[in-house]
């Protein structure tokens, strides 16, 4: 007998339900997309033993006849398409046939089901993928899937399971994604007969955000939206200081369909470029929506990833859409309508001390050069006056007015300047130079030499202009204009050092980023500098004209805000 040999019906079904099935979320999430692909208007999940024990779903959907639920257990039966091209006019979340079948597979299940138009329903109880009992039931219009002992005949993988706490808040999570995407609908979870989480209908996503990620998170988000053709990018973002240590408070959707997608996450991430911390991951809900056609979601049978077919457009829009929103945030004022529901009006983006007080006109004006269309009535002459009273630890800035305290990091707010200052030199063609009186003479290491041949112009642009003097040594001829003269070399051997951590022949044009936040962070005036009452002044003027003002490049806050209502609460006056 030769070495191959055709699997068994039964292997080939556990392995293809080990691609679908995972874990008990990957049941709850397949149970519910087929709820809502049925038209249900209300969904209730019921668990025990997180969810090894026991899943049901019920729903009040259209439902099945009996010989639709027989059919619909076999693997490759589906009613949601015909043929491939029908992939690519998909309106369900369902389209491969075979989730009831892989979850029969490694499942004791049970399904009860009636459609509207007949008088009994049907009960069909399997196991193992097996047909054990039929019979009619009486049961009310829709569909009650019932997985018991998952992975029962599959021991290998119920080593794999975790705690039913661990395996509870992954359902959990489901169960809050596609809540969030189908406001159209009531969901309920239950664990033990105890009822975990409800989400009522609601009118619209915004409604629905505040109970999916809570009060305190929804309440500093924000909404954004953009365009492009038959494109549509819209969602909410959190404010900047709204960060986490792991990128799970991003949810993305494409076609309302939850997914994991890198593309989609980086473009989230280019949006809070420069205004979080490295390593930190901004709080965002992510809509796309894109004709059926633009998008391949055949990619894997857990259907958690998409292809987009114009990749580029996506991600461009989804940050232009991001930034425009944060760029406005710190003087936004959402009108009730626009809020999400249940939101208390927005409380300002300074820190935690500014957190309680809405952020009143006189600071919009104060705060923000350009005035926002709706306060244009108010001159800026005619808000407080903001005045220095003086610095501390050579450090922090503190100005009053009326309306409060406000403290500026002087290092920080200055970073945050100079980054926007070299951004625009350099979109502009180059960064200023200055040039030195006498050239210096700058011996470098070869490798380092072969980086500086390569990106003569370059470094040219950023400032850094340089002539070939012989071998390894270069004459310095300018440097960075918004660099002190004492320190331009050491920043050059850092630069290229920085250089040649990117691979040989990369576009450094992608990679200005990072030089530019060092240029900027060497050129800002330091902490621990003493500053006069001028200087402090024409910084905070300066800090008020970019556009992302409250937060350096790093990601920390360039000011923070003490309000009179913040004063009263820490006088106990209230
Ligand atoms: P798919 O969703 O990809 O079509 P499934 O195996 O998940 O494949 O389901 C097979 C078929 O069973 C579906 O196409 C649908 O017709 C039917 N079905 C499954 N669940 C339900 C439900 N809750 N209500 C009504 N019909 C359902
Ligand atoms: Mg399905």
């Amino acid at each position: 007998m030769g070495k191959i040999r055709s699997l068994s019906p039964e292997v080939v079904g556990k392995i293809a339900a080990g691609e679908v099935v995972e874990r008990p979320a990957s049941v709850v999430k397949e149970l519910l997309e087929n709820s809502l692909d049925a038209g249900s208007r209300s969904i209730k999940v019921e668990v025990q033993g997180g969810g090894r024990k026991l899943i049901r779903v019920t729903d009040d959907g259209e439902g099945m006849t009996a010989e639709e639920a027989r059919l619909a257990l076999q693997r490759h039966t589906t009613s949601k398409i015909e043929s491939v091209e029908d992939l690519f006019a998909l309106h369900t979340f369902g389209f491969r046939g075979e989730a009831l079948a892989s979850l029969a597979a490694v499942s004791r299940m049970k399904i009860s089901t009636r459609r509207e138009e007949e008088l009994a329903g049907v009960e069909l109880q399997v196991e193992g993928g097996v047909v054990r009992h039929s019979s009619e039931a009486g049961v009310p219009r829709g569909t009650s899937i019932e997985v018991r002992d998952l992975f029962f005949n599959v021991p290998a993988r119920l080593k794999f399971l975790k705690s039913p706490g661990t395996e509870m808040a992954h359902i959990g999570e489901i169960l809050a994604k596609t809540a969030l995407a189908n406001p159209q609908a009531r969901f309920q979870l239950f664990h033990e007969e105890k009822l975990l989480s409800t989400y009522p209908v609601r009118p619209d996503l915004s409604a629905r955000m505040v109970e999916a990620l809570g009060d305190d998170t929804a309440g500093k988000m924000f909404p954004f939206h953009g365009r492009q053709g038959e494109l549509h990018v819209e969602g909410f973002a959190g404010e900047p200081d709204l960060n986490r240590s792991n990128s799970r408070g991003i949810y993305l959707f494409v076609n309302r369909r939850p997914v994991r997608d890198r593309l989609l996450t980086h473009a989230v991430m280019e949006g809070f470029r420069n205004l979080i911390p490295a390593n930190r991951y901004p709080v965002a809900v992510l809509f796309v929506d894109i004709p059926p056609s633009e998008v391949d979601v055949n990619v894997h049978p857990s259907k958690w990833e998409v292809k987009f077919s114009d990749s580029e457009t996506v991600h461009r829009s989804v940050i232009r859409a991001i930034r425009a929103m944060l760029e406005e945030i710190p003087w936004l004022k959402t009108s009730p309508r626009e809020r999400p529901e249940g939101v208390k009006e927005h409380q300002g983006l300074y820190g935690a001390l500014g957190r309680e007080a809405s952020l009143p006109v006189s600071w919009t004006g104060s705060l923000r050069a350009r005035p926002r269309p709706e306060s244009e009535d108010e001159s800026p002459e005619g808000s407080p006056p903001v005045s220095f009273l003086g610095q501390i630890q050579d450090t922090y800035l503190i100005f009053v007015s009326p309306d409060g305290i406000l403290l500026l990091d002087q290092h920080a707010a200055h970073e945050r300047i100079l980054l926007e200052k070299l951004g625009k030199d350099l979109s502009g063609g180059n960064l200023s130079r200055q040039g030195l009186l006498l050239p210096e003479v700058v011996e470098l290491a070869s490798a380092e030499a072969e980086i500086i041949q390569e990106h003569l112009g370059d470094l040219g642009r950023m400032g850094f202009e340089l002539e070939p003097a012989g071998g390894r040594t270069f004459w310095l001829k300018s440097t960075p204009q918004i660099l002190s003269p004492e320190d331009p070399l050491q920043l050059l051997r850092e630069m290229i050092r920085e250089i040649s951590s990117w691979q040989k022949g990369a576009d450094l044009e992608q990679f200005f980023d990072p030089l530019l936040k060092m240029m900027a962070c060497r050129g800002a005036i330091q902490a621990g500098r003493a500053m006069g009452r001028q200087e402090a002044q024409a910084l905070l003027s300066d800090l008020q004209k970019c556009r992302f003002p409250s937060h350096c490049p790093h990601g920390r806050p360039t000011l923070l805000r003490i309000t009179p209502s913040d004063l009263e609460k820490m006088f106990g006056r209230k």
